[in-house]
């Protein structure tokens, strides 16, 4: 989501007569796009800052993204952040285009250019229709909707992002096929909860994810190969998702749906509203149509009150499911939520990464041995980087359809191209191989 927010930040910055720097020490203006899903990642962006400030102090510096909560600079704004003596000015994402105001006070001397009037005036409408300026024009992100209901009781998200609001079919489907048409194969839909889009109502309207995958998959025709999502929420994986997917003939065999916990007391103290049972049952589905089906997950290890036996479920819930990867974090509190309120019940760090280092440990051994059945099979990939060896030759990695990273030498770069890969080697998280014999190269 951040990285699809900074595209529309960097067209802004484009339209206004930026040109873009290098490296950030190059730059006059750097702008920090923050997450603040855990503290580790607020910390970051303030070392990072602080260091940036510390060796060139004429730089201006602004932030937006999680950690904002009001736009505007020192005078204006009542943001904590400002606590921060080195920042000039924060703004909200959906406020993005007062950007272009605010840049107009810290640069004086220059003479911005006007922003075209359809980016409007810094609401979420406007906020979507303003085209990003994209790194790869091969895969592309395409944000669907904003914010989330669920109010899970760990999390920061509604609180940072605001209620859920998502887009109409139309206008996505615009957006896809304008990409398409520039040279997309891959589109990612992007949302906090992408299956509970509802077409431009609001999170009580009904749920419609099935026909927006079905509509874009359209796109094929005009040379859309893939089409993924993230990321879904178990309450919200309807039946006919999964219908749909198994029709599409963009979708791919790679799903990631968090399941943050494998206990059902746990998930319920979460405020996930499903149960493993649920969760199963989804995944069973899936496999039915979809047999080699790369399953992620996210999981949360030590959320405050985790039982011994409670851990055990979990251990014993990836057992049965066999992920594929794990996005696994120990549970760090977020100020303002309820989980954060939870002080008496809080793991003690120790137990917590002794948790975490047991859980790893089952992953990894799933995501090897799912990777090893690939070996003397062939995969397409899609080259995502191309770089020249010592020994004359290319180093191509990509992912496959199932998502999964794979890489191969050839004599000539393929960025960008869909190509047949023989897998020969699986080394942890990472699939060797070459490209067949009378290869087929896509694109
Ligand atoms: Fe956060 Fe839960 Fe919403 Fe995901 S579903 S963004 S974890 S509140």
């Amino acid at each position: 989501m951040n990285y699809s927010d900074s595209e529309r930040v960097a067209k802004i910055l484009d339209k206004l007569g930026f040109v873009e720097a290098y490296i950030p020490e190059e730059a006059d203006l750097v702008i920090v796009n923050t997450c603040s899903v855990r503290q580790t990642a607020e910390n970051k962006a303030f070392g990072f800052m602080s260091n940036l400030k510390k060796q060139h102090p004429n730089i201006i510096l602004g932030v937006t993204g999680c950690m904002v909560r009001q736009t505007g600079d020192r005078k204006s704004s009542k943001d904590k952040l400002f606590q921060h003596k080195i920042l000039n000015f924060v703004f909200r994402i959906e406020d993005m285009a007062k950007l272009a105001k605010i840049l107009e006070q810290q640069f004086p001397e220059h003479d911005l250019k006007k922003l075209p009037a359809h980016f409007g005036d810094g609401s979420l409408e406007n906020y979507f229709k303003i085209a990003p300026k994209v790194q790869n024009n091969v895969q592309v992100f395409v944000p669907i909707m904003q914010g989330c209901d669920k109010f899970c009781t760990y999390c920061i998200v509604p609180y940072t992002r605001g209620r859920e609001k998502s887009r109409k079919i139309l206008e996505i489907y615009e957006e896809c096929k304008n990409l398409v048409k520039n040279g997309a194969k891959e589109i990612t839909l992007l949302g906090q909860n992408v299956n509970s889009y509802t077409d431009g109502e609001s999170a009580r309207g009904k749920r419609c994810f099935a026909k927006l995958l079905l509509k874009i998959d359209k796109l094929h025709e005009l040379g859309l190969s893939r089409l993924r999502f993230t990321a879904p929420h178990p309450q919200d994986f309807t039946d006919d998702v999964i219908t749909a997917l198994a029709e599409m003939k963009t979708s791919c065999p790679y799903i990631h749906l968090p399941s943050q916990h494998g206990s059902n007391t746990t998930l319920r103290a979460m405020g996930r509203n499903y149960s493993v049972e649920k969760y199963e049952e989804i995944i069973k589905k899936l496999r039915e149509k979809m047999p080699n089906l790369n399953l992620a997950t996210d999981i949360i290890v030590g959320f405050p009150g985790e039982t011994d036996e409670q851990f055990q479920e979990l251990c014993d819930f990836a057992q049965r499911v066999n992920f594929g990867f794990s996005y696994t974090a120990i549970f760090s509190p977020r100020k303002n939520t309820p989980a954060a309120r939870m002080e008496k019940d809080f793991i003690p760090n120790s137990v917590k990464k002794e948790r975490f280092h047991k859980f790893d440990e089952i992953i990894k051994k799933q995501a090897f041995a799912m990777r090893q059945k690939y070996v003397g099979k062939t995969l397409q990939i899609l080259v995502e980087k191309s770089e020249p060896t010592t020994n004359g030759l290319y180093k191509n990695s990509g992912r496959s359809r199932e998502f999964l990273e794979v890489w191969f030498e050839s004599g000539r770069s393929f960025i960008g191209k869909e190509i047949e890969i023989e897998i020969e080697a699986a080394q942890n998280y990472v699939l060797a191989g070459k490209p067949v014999v009378g290869l087929k190269v896509v694109g």
